[in-house]
């Protein structure tokens, strides 16, 4: 069998007999896969703290090739993001983050923009002060690289284009936005303004080194998040349980 290395980042990982633990990963070279890790559980030398949820790591893997368990040789630490896991927040959005990608990306899809998505995503609510529109700021971004992204410019279905004169609302159901004239006859529409759309957009669009500074209006982050967890759900078929976690967090805090 042969063996490869690649950067990883640890989005589940379960228990899976008295010592071994099933662990699946999102790589850089090979997109989501799956590995088993022989004695993962009975000593913690050879693993340590790689396999626990978020971990970046470099792993060493031997595989078939097929679509079936890898075996997880070794793994080396790159950045264990524990500041995530003291905080209860930050472990909410951290595995909304891992959940999303795991449930959106089809196994061994290679995708280095969601890759990187996730270690810049990771990174941020490791090292800095967490705040909500991280969340949608993901979501769009993520949506955006697996080709689902919705149309947020113009109307789906006159081409009416943003203007500060025209009620938009967003479809789930279209993946984007209609205008009022259009949207007459449609279901589960949300309203959606036009400063929430353009701050949207910039959340797709900008470098993600300046991310930090985008701050949402609490108009937007309302309505973006009925929008975007909406068309989620739509595309998903079921609420993820890191977004109910995150829902119920949000609450108390
Ligand atoms: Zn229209």
């Amino acid at each position: 069998m042969p063996l490869y290395k690649t950067e990883a980042i640890v989005i589940r990982s379960m228990d899976f007999s008295e010592s071994d633990k099933i662990v699946t990963f999102f790589t850089r070279d090979f997109g989501k896969l799956r590995g088993i890790a022989k004695g993962a559980k009975r000593t913690k030398k050879g693993f340590g703290s790689t396999l626990e949820l978020f971990s970046y790591i470099n792993l060493i893997f031997f595989d078939k090739g097929n679509l079936g368990l890898a075996r997880i040789n070794s793994c080396y630490s790159i950045e264990s993001y524990m500041e995530i896991c003291k905080d209860i927040q930050k472990v909410a959005y951290g595995s909304y983050f891992v959940e999303l990608v795991n449930g959106l990306v089809g196994e061994k899809e290679k995708n280095d923009g969601i890759f990187n998505l996730l270690v810049d995503s990771l990174f941020l609510i490791n090292y800095q002060k967490l705040d909500e529109e991280i969340a949608r700021i993901f979501e769009i971004r993520l949506l955006s690289l697996l080709g689902y992204q919705p149309q947020l410019e113009e109307c789906l279905i006159c081409a009416h284009k943003l203007s500060s004169k025209e009620k938009f609302w967003f479809s789930p159901v279209k993946g984007g936005i209609l205008c009022n004239r259009c949207s007459h006859g449609f279901k589960k529409l949300s309203s959606i303004s036009l400063g929430t759309l353009r701050i949207l957009l910039m959340a797709r669009d900008m470098d993600f080194n300046k991310i930090h500074r985008l701050v949402f209006s609490n108009q937007a982050l309302k309505e973006s998040e009925d929008a975007l967890t909406n068309f989620i759900y739509y595309q998903t078929g079921k609420q993820l349980n890191s977004m109910k976690f995150l829902k119920k967090i949000q609450m108390l805090s």
